[in-house]
């Protein structure tokens, strides 16, 4: 077994009930590292091309990456990944918690689910004992009811992620939540599950890990801890977690408003970090290893709910409060709340909710539609029922449930140029118009309109926010070194704010793994698995490129509102400039297609077949 790494991966065929565990390849290991690596390789090489997304035939995959587990800052993290059901193009979502270390110590870097069960089942994985049981009662029931209910069950000590009604329903934004308020949230991989008729994945390992140098490991790990131990920000940090951010976000005009009909939000004093702190917040709450602890345990309750938890972090907050407009952070919580347990994705949910509204008060929609509800910016009710009936596909709300794209297609009337999303996923939580980069990196993001591969508002700040020289190269840089967390399988958020080093990470992958990869050549992987979730669209979606990657009319036709941003906008010929300057620097066609030579470069000649 290669050092490093769990050893095994974990092939479950549902519609036979067949289990089988097979060694992880060593060329596997050597080309694509862990977690996003293998899962794009595993896609191309195993899901057949035009497959249907919700079809028994579609994989869902979850990967650990060699790093999940060990002695460094915030090592548990997993990416789980199929074709995605909302955009029809590369899908992936990453989540933290306690179940990415459990899996590995139970000896797998991957689970890959095929088929499906003709009635509701979850997966138990108890090291090498895996069994399918009976969901029973469970199905119908919400994320965190189900995790308490199997937890109960199964034991404390059992890690578990599950999906609620909206992944049940095939709902295309649905989550699968773990640790009672951790997702793997974006690109809809909850319906993907709920098509396969699976409600949890239940998991406890108490293997050890292998490591090639254990005091080398710990020697650099410690280095690490103390870099985010001693750092300024760290107690910044600990108290707000992400929702240190708002305040920030709306004093630069980047904070999305009314389905990003502006960058400010005026109540967002109200929705902070320090007024969460203040009036919601209960505890700090950390994935496995970290010393960060971004996450907030809550309790929130007025005379309408009394509930409990995880958050809200910053993109929830963005998404639900200024995108929506709802200006009390009890009423953000009460949303997340309602989304964690039906299971839907707060970004996505927070977006369409918002485009809703604004088809409401545009005329596009009405009561009739909505089922009585009077949509309004700022009406936290209308926000809770909406929630629930795009998760239970109740009135517009099925029509909601697939999408911004393809409500808006549906409703027409122009709504098409207000749906935010480019690939079809909706936007997360920086208005951009004044972020030439950001916004580019959301318009060349490899699963849709997200923040996670690439985020440069700083940067935008710093160069000049209405110039688009240079801005790709930054971009694309990010998008190499971002991803790298993902696919070593540890949170980005050491790096990010507590600036321990890249190098720290190549060190401690060299220290686990005995495999000798500089820094240079762990991010020359990282851009070969950037290429390959390109071709994975290429491949999937007819006609797919340059057209694909642009954003809605409303980046470049309408003009901010309010705050420091008011009256800004980004011209589409500086949004063509951004994707010329990108496009020519990763070496791809002006359409936006990797070019056989580029592949070639890469090791990436297998896929060239593709490009037909
Ligand atoms: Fe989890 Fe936050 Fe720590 Fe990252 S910083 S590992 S998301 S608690």
């Amino acid at each position: 077994m290669k050092p490093g790494y769990g050893g095994r991966i974990l092939r479950i065929d549902l519609s036979e009930g067949k289990i089988t565990k097979e060694p992880t390849p060593d060329a596997l290991i050597k080309d694509y590292l862990g977690a996003r690596g293998f899962i794009v390789r595993t896609l191309h090489d195993e899901l057949s091309p035009g497959t249907d997304p919700l079809s028994p035939e579609a994989l869902f995959i979850t990967a650990t990456g060699p790093l999940t587990g060990l002695f460094v800052p915030s090592s548990g993290k997993i990416q789980s990944g199929g074709k995605s059901p909302i955009t029809g193009g590369y899908g992936e979502a990453n989540s933290g918690g306690h179940f990415p270390a459990e899996l590995k110590l139970a000896g797998y870097d991957m689970i890959v689910l095929t088929g499906a069960r003709d009635k509701p089942c979850y997966i138990v994985v108890d090291d090498d004992d895996v069994r399918i049981e009976d969901a029973g009662e469970l199905w119908g029931k919400g994320s965190i009811t189900a995790e308490e209910m199997l937890k109960k069950n199964l034991g404390e000590d059992f890690q578990i992620a599950t999906i609620g009604p909206a992944g049940e329903n095939l709902v295309k934004i649905a989550c699968i939540t773990h640790d009672f308020g951790r997702q793997a949230g974006r690109t809809g991989l909850g319906a993907i599950l709920g098509s396969k008729k699976v409600k949890a994945i239940c998991v406890r390992g108490t293997r050890t890990i292998p490591v090639h140098d254990i005091d080398g490991l710990i020697e650099v790990g410690r280095r690490m801890y103390q870099q985010c131990f001693t750092n300024p920000a760290f107690e910044l940090w600990q108290t707000y977690g992400t929702s240190a951010v708002v305040n920030w976000a709306n004093r630069i005009g980047a904070f999305p408003t009314r389905n990003f009909q502006g960058g400010y939000f005026e109540q967002f004093t109200n929705i902070s970090g320090p007024r969460m702190r203040k009036d919601i917040v209960l505890i700090n709450k950390a994935c496995f290893s970290c010393a960060m602890c971004c996450g907030k345990y809550s309790r929130t309750t007025t005379d309408d709910y009394d509930v409990h938890v995880e958050g809200p972090e910053y993109e929830t907050t963005a998404m639900i409060g200024g995108d929506c407009a709802l200006g009390s952070i009890k009423d953000i919580a009460y949303a997340n709340y309602l989304c964690d347990e039906y299971g839907i994705d707060t970004i996505s949910g927070g977006s369409i909710i918002a485009f809703a509204i604004e088809c409401f008060e545009k005329g596009i929609i009405d009561e009739k539609d909505t089922g009585g509800i009077k949509l309004k910016f700022g009406d936290a009710k209308g926000v809770f029922e909406m929630v629930k009936k795009i998760a239970l596909r109740q009135d517009i709300g099925d029509l909601l449930a697939e999408g911004a794209t393809k409500a808006s297609r549906t409703l027409g009337k122009g709504s098409e140029r207000f749906a935010m999303q480019m690939k079809g996923l909706e936007q997360s939580g920086y208005e951009s118009r004044r972020a030439p980069a950001m916004l580019l990196s959301y318009m060349t993001s490899d699963i849709g309109a997200h923040h996670r591969p690439s985020w440069a508002v700083t940067h935008d700040l710093a160069t000049g926010r209405d110039s688009v020289e240079g801005k790709a190269e930054k971009v694309i840089e990010l998008q190499h070194t971002r991803p790298l967390f993902d696919t070593l399988g540890v949170c980005r958020l050491p790096w990010i704010e507590m600036q321990v080093p890249v190098s720290d990470y190549a060190e401690a992958y060299r220290k686990a793994t005995g495999i000798d990869y500089s820094e240079e050549e762990l991010l020359g992987i990282s851009e070969k698995i950037w290429n390959l979730t390109r071709m994975f669209w290429v491949r999937e979606i007819p006609g797919f490129g340059r057209a694909y990657d642009f954003p809605p009319a409303r980046i470049y036709e309408e003009k901010l509102k309010g705050g420091t941003t008011d009256g800004g906008i980004l011209e589409r010929d500086k949004v063509e400039a951004l994707l010329d300057d990108y496009y020519k620097l990763r070496g791809w066609n002006q359409n936006g297609i990797p070019t056989p030579e580029k592949l070639k470069s890469l090791g990436l000649d297998w896929v060239i077949k593709d490009l037909k």
